[in-house]
């Protein structure tokens, strides 16, 4: 018999909700490129997938429903999201990961109320893709049943990105901060930072300026730059991106890669915190910004993507763990967000992060020669499975003086891994 490729999926169910909608878009629509019907007038003829709670039909590929999609619940039966039980749901499975459904209401013991790895049901397991990997396998299920061959729509790729917190170590400073900082690099007798401050202010030479480096490095990949705006307190202290200098910089950034705003730790909350250093951002670049990050990764479901949504944000990179590396949604495949608590899918597109570096070296503790074998072990998942590899870099993460001695050797290495894989 011949092998029908992509042609749409039918399926067959008793349960019609906004749950099941949004988890057969994104396996049929996002993850593969056939597209579906649900309960269609006439399928007589045609292989499909049943999606029932009564008794499997011989015929076609059953799939056991679980009460979850047709629920208002937050969290499923256990035994229906446990690939190992006869009672495995996929598209249950799929949506509680998508959804982040066990980052509701849950206890944070995290100073930025951020949702920690070890919280994650799926413990050690975060490294792996388990959602492209449980969708490759029922894809698997319904070429040898359906006879149906679905072809993807990702390959791997790297997606490059940066958060500028601070655009400068020294320049461009206030007298105040720049008069401040040479009397505490006096004091504590720090004969290197003292050095790169003279270099700084003579020379114009500046640790954190990477920028040409950065986007020398990362030319071959999309790429992202998201700039904290909010300058507040010693969490958000980012430079006045409206000086002459900073912007230059910024649409010099702009002709290579998308500018994206990130979000203070003090927006959280904050309307119109929010709003303005988005305006901000806006004025600077002379355009809407749609994409955005969270300073410290600080996301909360659901507020933080409400508040997001309010203000016209379409895309957003928060979606990392902060403590580890992996995949917090189960796939690095972007997704739309869908709202738990109002049960509706929205036009929010998540794009997951896999690594960070920060993660690597204040987090998780590695040495450089560590981070790159723990880093390269996620990139080869990720090609595995055919998915993009979501790397965060800070522009600040290469000052020796700041301990990030032998870390631009973990950064080139990665990018060079990134390079050779995906030629
Ligand atoms: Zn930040």
């Amino acid at each position: 018999m011949e092998t029908v490729i992509s042609s749409k999926i039918t399926i067959k169910s008793s349960i019609d909700s906004p749950r099941l909608a949004y988890t057969l878009d994104f396996i049929f629509n996002h993850f593969f490129d056939c597209g579906f019907d649900l309960n269609p007038d006439s399928h007589q003829n045609l292989p499909c997938i049943s999606y029932n709670n009564s008794s499997s039909d011989i015929n076609n590929l059953s799939i056991p429903a679980s009460s979850y999609l047709s629920s208002t619940d937050i969290l499923p039966d256990p035994e229906a999201i446990n690939p190992d039980s006869p009672a495995f749901d996929i598209f249950s499975f799929v949506f509680y990961f998508l959804s982040r459904a066990e980052e509701y209401d849950f206890q944070s013991d995290d100073s930025f109320h951020r949702f920690t790895s070890a919280k994650s049901h799926f413990g050690d397991q975060i490294s792996k893709p388990l959602v492209d990997i449980q969708v490759l396998k029922f894809a698997e299920a319904i070429r040898e049943k359906l006879n149906i061959n679905l072809t993807r729509r990702s390959t791997f790729t790297c997606i490059h990105t940066v958060d500028i917190d601070q655009f400068y170590a020294f320049k461009n400073k206030s007298l105040k901060r720049t008069i401040g900082g040479f009397v505490s690099s006096t004091l504590k007798a720090n004969v290197n930072n003292l050095k790169d401050r003279k270099n700084s202010l003579t020379k114009g030479d500046d640790p954190y300026d990477s920028f040409d480096f950065l986007q020398s490095q990362s030319k071959d990949f999309t790429s992202f730059y998201f700039i904290l705006v909010g300058n507040y307190d010693k969490i958000d202290n980012a430079l006045d991106i409206t000086q002459n200098e900073i912007k230059d910089q910024l649409h010099l950034l702009d002709t290579q890669a998308t500018i994206g705003l990130h979000p203070s730790v003090s927006s959280r909350n904050a309307d119109s915190v929010l709003a303005k250093e988005k305006q901000t951002l806006e004025s600077v670049m002379n355009k809407k910004i749609l994409h955005s990050r969270q300073h410290f990764l600080q996301l909360n479901f659901p507020e933080t993507y409400r508040q997001l949504i309010k203000q016209g944000i379409q895309h957003d990179h928060s979606l990392g763990y902060h403590d580890a590396i992996g995949f917090r949604a189960g796939t690095s495949n972007p997704f739309y967000w869908f709202d738990l608590n109002k049960n509706q899918a929205t036009e929010l597109m998540i794009h997951p992060l896999l690594a960070m570096d920060v993660t690597l070296k204040k987090y998780l503790q590695l040495q450089p020669d560590q981070a790159i074998t723990q880093v390269k072990k996620l990139i080869n998942q990720c090609k595995e499975v055919d998915a993009p590899f979501s790397l965060l870099w800070h522009n600040s993460s290469f000052y020796e003086a700041e301990g990030w001695g032998g870390w631009k050797e973990v950064y080139l290495e990665i990018v060079n891994y990134c390079r050779e894989l995906s030629a």
